[in-house]
């Protein structure tokens, strides 16, 4: 048997273990991932086992060097097979490092007595399936990325530091007869109990998950339903019982028919660009493939931008599916993280629901993968590792031969050109599900009205009447900070970064100048230092600025903030979505943030306050960008049955982009 390796520039052995041999592969050869022949006692021979070459295990571990480590299994004659997939713990430099076995070999290149054995093998059984290594080894090579920060790099925290997997069992409740009774009888003066309780019975049992987007705080009135014996924990439900009660809607008849295009290839790969707006009822069209996908036995991936992966939407997954639903995100701590992971790779949740990384996560019964908002550049991890997950995602559904549903309201160049040459097909969803009105859209040219710190009159109006209304209103504006601009009106001098020359952008809150691109940051001045003169002033609109005007503008109108600032503390940004859902807030003011799949039922106003902003940027894909903003922002509007009003003010009234939208 010939031996193929991956393919390295030949290095010479080094103190840290020994690099693989320099024979020509790829790494995607299978050779790799088969697991050494064992090799029986007698087989090998007493006599001969002195001289018969060991097998060689390489081994990933985390540094960033391209190829795999050679060593040798923990003793001579080592029996139980060490497979592709365990993790292993190897003498590493002056240490220890843990690594993932990628390939076992016959022999090694390098000179056997210099090849050091295994201290530890940490897995009896392979914690990454082939097909799963098989993909972390071909991201890597095709990526570019050193192979062990990719294999060993992807796993849990806990995974990397030689834990078990371990998935915790979720806590169930059910109404018990009790709680009915008294649900029915009507629970006055306890609202949210009450909703808790309505949603329990409507959906028979559910998880502590499936609740939590009934109220910000509703662990405590939960607790008291226990203590009254209203609400009682129970067993989790088996895979793919279909335990929610809750009724889906009928779908319409463009969603019917994506539904069925999708549901009649689950056996092959197929990929589909389902184009719809926001509020289109793509969400339901993946929720009703994947019962039937989950109904079969098997399982999905849904991929979602960051920012979209909210309470409400996991609650929605909880509620609809039977439960069995793992969340991956960033907002978990690094227990729970293991514990999806591991209810994935064991097959026992039906549904993994995850951010950029969750396309890494094994699965047990691959059986469809979804990217929500395929076009969203979330998706590109722009540091390190930088791969793209949705890229990932279509070879994962390639190598499992499954469906893959790639959503958008406005699809990718990349997607749109696949559609073309016929190798996507895409599903039109061109009207808003559950017959809510399309927004009116009001386009403001500002050369004609009066506007002050970027508000116009009639933005100020219809902002009064949302907040009679106890309606809420989004703001969008793509600049954080108060100015974008700090110049000197008698010698015109501008403030630049030193580092970048890009203009610095004043912030009030703490006074400084902070350069957007790089990250350098000054204490404002306030004389120039051109010529001396105080006539300094800040140009140009920020999220700072546009939010103290609104609250100088209109009286009582309860402002915040969504933009990287805001919400750069850990927790600030659920903190501040938690206020917004209970209505403790009339108005957002935001950058892109705001566009990216939040659920804002209540909000029925939406302002682009300078929609220029994004015409006219050097970057090619600045006005495909501006105008996914303006379609998802204005699908934000009269989400639900209020209709929707979008207020657009633009100094170019006629730039043909605008016309389209
Ligand atoms: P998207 O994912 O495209 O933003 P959703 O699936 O979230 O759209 O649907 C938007 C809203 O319309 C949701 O409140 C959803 O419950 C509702 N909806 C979706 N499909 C239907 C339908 N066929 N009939 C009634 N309401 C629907
Ligand atoms: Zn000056
Ligand atoms: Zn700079």
């Amino acid at each position: 048997m010939r031996h193929v390796g991956l393919r390295f520039a030949n290095r010479p052995a080094n103190h840290y273990g020994a690099p693989a041999g320099a024979e020509a592969a790829t790494f995607t050869n299978a050779h790799l991932l088969r697991p050494f022949p064992h090799r029986s006692p007698d087989a090998a021979g007493a006599g001969r086992s002195m001289t018969a070459p060991e097998p060689v295990l390489r081994v990933a571990v985390s540094v960033p060097v391209r190829h795999p480590f050679d060593y040798l299994p923990p003793r001579p004659g080592w029996s139980p097979p060490v497979r592709p997939g365990m993790r292993v713990r190897v003498p590493f430099g002056r240490t220890f490092a843990i690594g993932v076995v990628v390939g076992v070999a016959p022999a090694s290149t390098v000179d056997a007595r210099r090849l050091k054995r295994v201290r530890e093998v940490i897995d009896a059984e392979p914690l990454l399936d082939p097909a799963t290594l098989k993909l972390l080894l071909w991201a890597g090579g095709y990526f570019q990325h050193p192979i062990g920060e990719v294999v060993v790099g992807t796993l849990p925290k806990l995974l990397r530091l030689g834990r078990a997997p371990r998935a915790e069992r979720n806590v169930w409740y059910r109404a018990s007869a009790a709680g009915e009774r008294a649900f029915a009888d009507g629970i006055a003066g306890a609202p949210v109990q009450a909703r808790l309780l309505g949603r329990l019975l409507d959906a028979g049992s559910a998880p502590e998950a499936a609740l939590a987007d009934v109220h910000r705080d509703w662990r405590r009135p939960l607790r008291a339903l226990i203590a009254k014996g209203w609400v009682e924990s129970t067993a989790e439900p088996p895979s793919g019982s279909g335990a929610s009660r809750t009724a889906p809607p009928v779908l319409n008849a463009e969603q019917q028919h994506a539904v069925d295009a999708i549901a009649g290839r689950l056996d092959e790969f197929s990929p589909f660009v389902l184009d719809g707006v926001t509020g289109s009822g793509k969400t339901e069209v993946y929720l009703r493939v994947i019962e039937g996908v989950v109904a079969r036995g098997r399982q999905a991936l849904v991929l979602i931008p960051e920012i979209g992966l909210t309470p409400q939407l996991l609650a929605r997954f909880h509620a609809r599916l039977s439960g069995r639903v793992a969340a991956l995100h960033s907002g978990l701590s690094d227990g729970e993280r293991l514990s999806s992971w591991t209810h994935a790779r064991d097959g026992t949740a039906d549904v993994v629901v995850g951010t950029r990384s969750a396309v890494f996560v094994p699965l047990a019964r691959p059986g469809l993968f979804i990217v929500d908002e395929e076009h969203d550049l979330s998706f590109k991890q722009q540091d390190g590792f930088r791969y793209s997950a949705r890229d990932l995602a279509v070879v994962r559904a390639r190598d499992a031969g499954t469906p893959v549903v790639l959503g958008s309201a406005t699809p990718s160049l990349e997607a749109i050109d696949n559609v073309r040459r016929g190798r996507y097909r895409r599903l039109d969803l061109p009207h808003r599900a559950g017959g809510a009105t399309p927004p009116r859209i009001d386009v403001v040219d500002l050369r004609q009205r009066p506007f002050d710190n970027g508000l116009c009159d009639v933005l100020v109006e219809a902002l009064e009447e949302t907040k009679a209304r106890s309606e809420q209103a989004l703001l969008f504006i793509n600049r954080r900070g108060y100015a974008p601009r700090l110049m000197c009106f008698a010698c015109g001098w501008i403030a630049d970064c030193d580092r970048c020359d890009a203009h610095l952008v004043f912030h009030r809150e703490d006074d400084r100048l902070r350069c957007h691109h790089c990250a350098a940051e000054r204490a404002l001045v306030d004389e120039c230092p051109g010529c001396g003169s105080k006539n300094v002033r800040r140009l140009g609109l920020g999220t700072e600025r546009v939010a103290r005007a609104l609250e100088r503008r209109i009286e009582g109108l309860r402002v915040a903030r969504m933009d990287r600032d805001a919400t750069r503390r850990r927790g600030a940004l659920e903190a501040l979505l938690d206020r917004v859902h209970a209505g403790e807030v009339d108005a957002v003011v935001g950058t892109q943030m705001l566009a990216k799949g939040h659920h804002f039922p209540n909000v029925t106003l939406v302002a682009i306050l300078d929609a220029d902003s994004g015409l006219f940027g050097v970057d090619f894909r600045a006005p495909e960008r501006m105008a996914q903003l303006l379609l998802q922002v204005a699908g934000r509007a009269g989400r639900g049955d209020r209709a929707g009003r979008v207020v657009l003010q633009t100094h170019h009234p006629d730039h043909p982009l605008l016309r389209v939208l």
